[in-house]
């Protein structure tokens, strides 16, 4: 891969945190309904209001255009947008001399059998795809409407295309905690990593949070008494951490956002699908690239990108507590974007 040269003005906040990978939320809809994610009735927002695939664009390239190598795709579901791979091609052509190092997406997989091809043609070589479980009936109870057969499909799709897969497991006490094990051998045995994911307080979905709650520490201690584990340097800016584990020959991830300390080495910020730039997943400070963009043009949204820089905050504070019900954040994970 080309190597790009550092760029004149790079995106540092005042923590000295370099910014280099952005997090694209391309629609606040979505096929499927997760229970710790959506509540069943949802009002999305109107269309109107979302970013058209050209500003899309044109934030991109400001933040390419400061130093940003890394871009992934979320939501909602981004293969639920309408026409999304035209944007995904778009982002695709600045990979290599472009300035873009990766363009990435994570997905609920429903549609990527039709789109995994695509994908891989626009220079997409790895994607998330979330899974919490492998049991059909328990997969419609989690997602209220999804088929796992679809998700399946899509897999095997992007496989034979060539893209790597990492699943993503919301980890959930008393929902699929029994399946942890046999989710990583069946990803292992089929070359893909897997990463789970502690539940976080994003959002009034009407579920108690406090009850699903598995602290991944414990889990990973008892993983640890029966399988051998090893622990990876791979650090990815974010709040995962990497083990190999010899047994089943594959790599599983740990995200811990409620009982690890991950914010002094944040890498990233979150546009979501209205142009609002999020600093942090778990606190509220942002700044309006849309505003910036639709009034000011070019030079205001690069002001607006040194602004953002001032507000990022040192870290977040989750708390899941039974004495304050209310979500720590009350945007949804599908409006900031996952
Ligand atoms: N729809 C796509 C998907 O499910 O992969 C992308 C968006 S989704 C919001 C991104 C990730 O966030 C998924 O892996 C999902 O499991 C996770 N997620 C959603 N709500 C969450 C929550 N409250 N706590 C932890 N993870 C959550
Ligand atoms: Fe949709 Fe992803 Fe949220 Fe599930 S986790 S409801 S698939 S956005």
């Amino acid at each position: 891969m080309t190597k790009q040269a550092p760029p004149a003005r790079p995106l540092v906040d005042r923590y000295g945190r370099h910014i280099s990978y952005l997090r694209i939320s391309v629609t606040d809809r979505c096929d499927f309904r997760c229970v710790y994610c959506m509540a069943e009735n949802m009002t999305f927002l109107p269309k109107k209001e979302v970013l058209s695939f050209e500003e899309i664009e044109t934030i991109a390239m400001s933040f390419i255009g400061r130093g940003v190598g890394k871009i992934r795709l979320t939501g909602g579901e981004p293969l639920v947008r309408r026409d999304i791979m035209d944007l995904v091609q778009t982002l695709g052509s600045r990979i290599g001399a472009g300035g873009l190092e990766e363009l990435t997406l994570t997905t609920n997989g429903s549609q990527l059998a039709k789109h995994a091809q695509g994908l891989h043609a626009a220079g997409v070589r790895r994607i998330n795809v979330s899974l919490d479980t492998l049991d059909p009936q328990r997969f419609r109870d989690i997602t209220r409407r999804g088929r796992i057969e679809d998700v399946m499909s899509g897999i095997d799709a992007a496989q034979a295309a060539g893209i790597a897969i990492k699943i993503n497991m919301v980890a959930m006490a008393g929902v699929n905690e029994d399946e942890i094990e046999p989710m990583m051998a069946w990803a292992h045995g089929r070359g893909m990593g897997l990463t789970l994911i502690e539940g976080m307080p994003l959002g009034d979905v009407g579920i108690d949070r406090v009850d699903s709650y598995l602290p991944l520490r414990e889990l990973h201690d008892r993983l640890a008494r029966r399988y051998s584990l090893t622990k990876l340097d791979k650090r990815t800016g974010g709040p995962a951490r990497y083990v190999h584990v010899a047994e089943t020959d594959g790599v599983l991830g740990f995200i811990t956002p409620m009982s690890h300390n991950f914010c002094e080495s944040c890498n990233r910020v979150r546009l979501t699908a209205t142009g609002q730039l999020f600093m942090c997943l778990g606190q509220d400070d942002q700044v309006n690239l849309r505003d910036a963009l639709r009034d000011g043009g070019a030079e205001a949204l690069d002001a607006a990108l040194d602004q953002a820089m001032l507000l990022k905050p040192k870290g977040h504070d989750f708390v899941l507590d039974r004495n304050r019900p209310t979500p720590a954040v009350t945007r949804h994970m599908s409006v900031t974007g996952g």
